[in-house]
């Protein structure tokens, strides 16, 4: 097969663990060379996922976490966000390329299997941007690993500020809203997903979110970069 990545040819090599695993066989659709220009995240804050020396907090979360003590994300990265990935997001949400949402699938769902949740919630898209692609980018990146549910939607771009109360319009505009039973959330172990962990706006407003509709649910956030 050829590398979704540099299109070059490859052969799969297994390791003997995953010989002997009884689970369905994860296929590689990236190559070797490409591979190894990967930067897997091993030690990192525990809050944001970035990879650094020591598993404390970063400075970033610390800052943060003084403010806001309740509102830990525990974020899981997987690769830190270099060139190689920049190259594959691109060409993956800028370009379009729908093949490419297969290129991590065996790494997503290999952690994934080893940290199971009790649902999994992917970060929806605009309307603008699904229109232009016709993909969701971060439901192609999952929904060959677990199954989806889709409870959160994204609020529409421009919400009058004068139809607003004054708490509201002081507040950064929430991104989403939850469209959904939110009897399925309570006590649930939630798993928010998306692809790329930058500031981690996105992933609070999503936890926030979910926290209002089922304020007993337990969110955590998983990225494929960082
Ligand atoms: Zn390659
Ligand atoms: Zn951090």
């Amino acid at each position: 097969m050829n590398c979704l990545l540099c299109q070059q040819p490859f052969s799969q090599s297994l390791t003997l663990a995953e010989l002997l695993h009884w689970q369905p066989l994860l296929t590689e659709k990236i190559c070797s060379r490409c591979r190894q220009r990967l930067m897997p995240i091993t030690t990192a804050c525990p809050e944001c996922g970035r990879t650094q020396k020591t598993s404390e907090l970063c400075r970033d979360c610390q800052r943060w976490l003084e403010k806001q003590p309740r509102q830990q994300l525990h974020n899981h990265a997987l690769f830190v966000y270099n060139e190689l990935l920049q190259d594959f997001f691109k060409r993956y949400k800028s370009l379009g390329d729908y093949r490419l949402r297969d290129a991590f699938t065996t790494d997503c769902q290999r952690w994934l299997r080893q940290h199971p949740a009790d649902l999994y919630v992917p970060i929806p898209t605009d309307a603008t941007s699904y229109a232009k692609r016709g993909f969701n980018p971060v439901v192609g990146l999952y929904e060959d690993c677990v199954p989806l549910t889709f409870c959160l939607k994204k609020q529409p771009q421009k919400v009058k500020q004068a139809h607003k109360k004054r708490r509201a319009r002081l507040r950064t505009p929430q991104l989403f809203y939850f469209a959904g039973e939110a009897a399925i959330l309570n006590y649930k172990k939630i798993l928010l997903l998306d692809d790329i962990y930058t500031t981690g706006r996105t992933m609070r407003h999503a936890q926030a979110c979910l926290k209002i509709a089922a304020p007993d649910c337990q969110v955590h956030t998983f990225t494929l970069a960082r």
